[in-house]
Formats: structure tokens, C-alpha cells, sequence
């Protein structure tokens, strides 16, 4: 669950840092949708099945954010 978190270091390399109009998907490297495939790719390893979830939690998460902010929810 601590990579959960560490996908947060990526809002950190955003200017400004926290801007709750922007949407964080597709904007921030790790919220692609290459990472995306990546961390539904790890569901299927039992070892990093935890993290891959985490991950995904906290991309659905960043995206109802997005939807409910913006009313989209990726930005390409
Ligand atoms: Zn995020």
C-alpha cells in the first residue's frame, strides 16, 4: 500500500502542486494510461497483486476527482 502512496510523488514534479481544476489523469506521468496497463498487469503476480491494487485504487480515486471537478475523466 506504500506504493499507493508513492504514485503521490509524481503531483509533486506538477506546477502548481495542487490545483483542483486539473484533472490528474494523463497529466502526470504516472497516471498514463501505459502506467495504468502496468498496474492492472500486476493483479495477476500474487506477490505485487497488493500494490497493483493500491495503485488502481488511487487512479479511480484521481479520476472521480477529475469527473467531479471537470467533468471528463482523462485528459489526453
Ligand atoms: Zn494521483
Amino acid at each position: 500500500m506504500l506504493a499507493a502512496l508513492l504514485i503521490d510523488l509524481d503531483h509533486l514534479l506538477a506546477e502548481p502542486i495542487y490545483d483542483p481544476g486539473r484533472c490528474s489523469i494523463g497529466f502526470h506521468p504516472l497516471h498514463g494510461m501505459l502506467p495504468i496497463a502496468v498496474y492492472i498487469a500486476l493483479l495477476v503476480f500474487p506477490r505485487a497483486r497488493i500494490i497493483g491494487l493500491g495503485l488502481i485504487i488511487h487512479i479511480v480515486l484521481d479520476a472521480i476527482d477529475c469527473r467531479i471537478t471537470n467533468g471528463i475523466w482523462y485528459v489526453f
